[in-house]
């Protein structure tokens, strides 16, 4: 139950220092903000593969499973300890409920990017409010994403992924990526080969079904 991780009362309570030890100046203070949130992270192999392409960019994942957070802890301390060009200091992992804390964690604007990779499908329909995207949560990702800032999704159920392409749709914050936008964003291509889950559907040879949105400036 949530009762077991700390849930900070504001993002200011966040220690990210504890984080991103490396990004911390000398005098204590703290020189960046986290930018990516990766939600059900799982074994975090999208952190990684994003680590080194955007090196100067700071990233968490969040999840909920207690035994998979301490394992993606001590990959990422792997990682630190063995890269010579002191690479994987700008990925880290909270054990969180992201269903309920995210505001807990960012601040109004902070995050430009937030990924959704092959969430739970909760395929019974009396469980659609347990899904990571809906209308009233994509209120909660519009406030924490900054103008301009993108959300990924991607599934290998075809039913929710038509669900999430929808609520997107259906909400006045967010509009598609247009076919180019799509082809000249590095990220795309990583969230079917970067994910463990995402591995597993393409050996199997099995379809995903994408949706990325960016959060619009302002409602017209
Ligand atoms: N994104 C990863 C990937 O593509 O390999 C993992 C996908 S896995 C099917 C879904 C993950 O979401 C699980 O690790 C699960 O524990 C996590 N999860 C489910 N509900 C969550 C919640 N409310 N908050 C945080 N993580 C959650």
């Amino acid at each position: 139950s949530d009762s077991h991780f700390p849930i900070p009362v504001s993002p200011a309570h966040v220690d990210y220092s504890l984080h991103f030890p490396k990004f911390v100046e000398a005098d204590n203070k703290f020189i960046k903000k986290v930018e990516f949130a990766d939600i059900g992270c799982g074994f975090g192999g999208l952190l990684i593969s994003l680590a080194t392409l955007f090196p100067d960019t700071l990233m968490i994942g969040m999840e909920l499973r207690d035994k998979v957070t301490e394992y993606v802890k001590e990959r990422i301390l792997a990682l630190r300890r063995t890269s010579s060009e002191g690479q994987y200091e700008n990925i880290s992992v909270v054990r969180t409920n992201s269903m309920k804390y995210i505001p807990n964690y960012f601040e109004k604007g902070q995050l430009s990017k937030m990924f959704f990779l092959f969430p739970d499908p909760h395929f019974k329909e009396k469980n659609h409010r347990r899904r990571v995207i809906s209308t009233h949560l994509l209120d909660e990702y519009a406030y924490v994403l900054r103008a301009g800032g993108i959300i990924y999704t991607i599934t290998d159920v075809e039913e929710l992924g038509e669900w999430m392409k929808s609520c997107l749709e259906k909400h006045p914050m967010f509009e598609s990526l247009t076919q180019e936008e799509l082809v000249s964003d590095p990220v795309v291509e990583l969230l079917c080969s970067a994910t463990e889950e995402g591995q597993k559907v393409a050996r199997n040879g099995g379809q995903t079904f994408r949706a990325v949105f960016r959060r619009i400036a302002y409602v017209s």
